[in-house]
């Protein structure tokens, strides 16, 4: 049979977060709850529920190719984006499937075989596994007490560098780098090193010291801003996210994006979620309240857990994690383990956070 490129046989396939669906098949249960993927618990935006429902009033729409563009999307991202400091274009938007597609992109754009890419590890799977698709080289920073080593990591950017990675906050840990290291960092990069700073928890973030990027896209720096409609905005199923970057960085990717790569439904529910500032702020305070509860919980069970800026909570146990996994999802709760003692839960519904602690009581039971 036809053997693949010696680079993509070399590369473990992405596990996604089951489907509830598929748990239930496999175990003959119901009732069951996924925390396993950092989906926003209350759902989509009831604005873009109600836009997507009116739509498919008349779904003979569908018959036709989406706006290729998405000139009404980037318009309303760019005009929301822009303040007194920063002045966004349409041209400065791009659009993906995912914010994961522009990941993808942006490496097919700069990444040629045995060029190289710096990223943390632990960090989100996705950037090696793009890297190494191209036949490039993903070079990896571990984490410093569970966040990135900036320091470390431009210390490993070298001649063949094309592009740094940065999950801010990280996933799987949650954690965030801050304005000064950031600051720091991109002193130490030289220019024609793209800064891809994926930011798909942004609108969680509390802390006051989280990096306003756009203040370096606005200097002129070779940045990709990577956001998604995904997390707070309840949009995964549909796939859409967004990039904030130069004119000419954008034109370069926009030569490989492919021509419809964002669907018609898609770009209406963005452009309904995005004016829904209600569901944002009340995503963050069930949010807020979810993480205290389980912050609580966990305490009390004597857990160590990684304080968290997004809607997950990252915790290192002393025992297998697949373990852990297997014995939960028995339960009907399914978490991600992410390490092979370490364990990654999204923030869910006060009941789901609940039924999550008193599985995980049991199941540490038999441990
Ligand atoms: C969820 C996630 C994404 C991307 O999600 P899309 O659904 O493709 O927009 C990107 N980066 C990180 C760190 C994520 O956790």
């Amino acid at each position: 049979m036809i053997k693949s490129l010696d680079y993509v046989s070399s590369i473990k396939p992405y596990v996604p977060g089951k489907p509830i669906s598929e748990l239930e098949r496999e175990l003959g249960i119901t009732g069951s709850i996924k925390l396993a993927s950092n989906e926003n618990p209350l759902g989509p935006s009831p604005k873009a529920a109600k836009a997507i429902k009116n739509f498919l009033k008349n779904a003979s729409e569908i018959g036709r190719y989406p706006d290729g563009g998405g000139h009404y999307l980037r318009s309303a991202l760019a005009e929301k984006l822009s303040s007194k400091k920063v002045s966004v274009a349409i041209d400065n938007i791009i659009l993906g499937n995912g914010s994961n597609e522009l990941l993808d992109i942006a490496v097919r754009t700069f990444i040629g075989p045995g060029d190289e890419a710096v990223m943390a590890a632990p960090s989100f799977v996705v950037y090696s596994m793009a890297v190494r698709s191209v036949g490039g080289v993903a070079i990896e920073v571990p984490l410093i007490e569970y966040r990135h080593d900036l320091l470390k990591m431009a210390e490993a950017v070298s001649s063949k560098t094309k592009i740094v990675f940065i999950a801010n906050p990280n996933n799987p840990t949650g954690t965030m780098n801050s304005k000064d290291e950031f600051k720091k960092f991109m002193k130490l990069i030289p220019d024609g090193v793209l800064v891809v700073l994926d930011e798909a928890y942004y609108e969680y973030v509390c802390d006051k010291d989280y990096p306003d990027t756009l203040k370096y896209f606005a200097e002129g720096r070779d940045v990709l801003i990577l956001r998604t409609f995904s997390k707070i905005y309840g949009l995964a199923g549909l796939r859409i996210g967004y990039g904030i970057t130069a004119k000419e960085i954008a034109a370069e990717m926009n030569k490989l994006r492919e021509p419809f790569n964002t669907n018609t439904i898609a770009q209406i529910a963005a452009l309904n979620a995005l004016v829904d500032k209600k569901h944002v702020k009340n995503s963050v305070e069930a949010n807020e309240e979810g993480k205290a509860y389980l912050y609580r919980e966990l305490e009390s069970m004597g857990l160590k857990y990684v304080p968290t800026e997004t809607n997950f909570i990252y915790m290192p146990l002393n025992i297998d994690s697949a373990k852990v996994s297997d014995a939960l999802l028995k339960k009907g709760v399914i978490i991600r383990p992410v390490g092979p003692k370490e364990i990654r839960v999204t923030i869910g519904l006060p009941e789901e956070n609940r039924r999550f602690i008193e599985a995980f009581k049991t199941v540490l039971t038999s441990f």
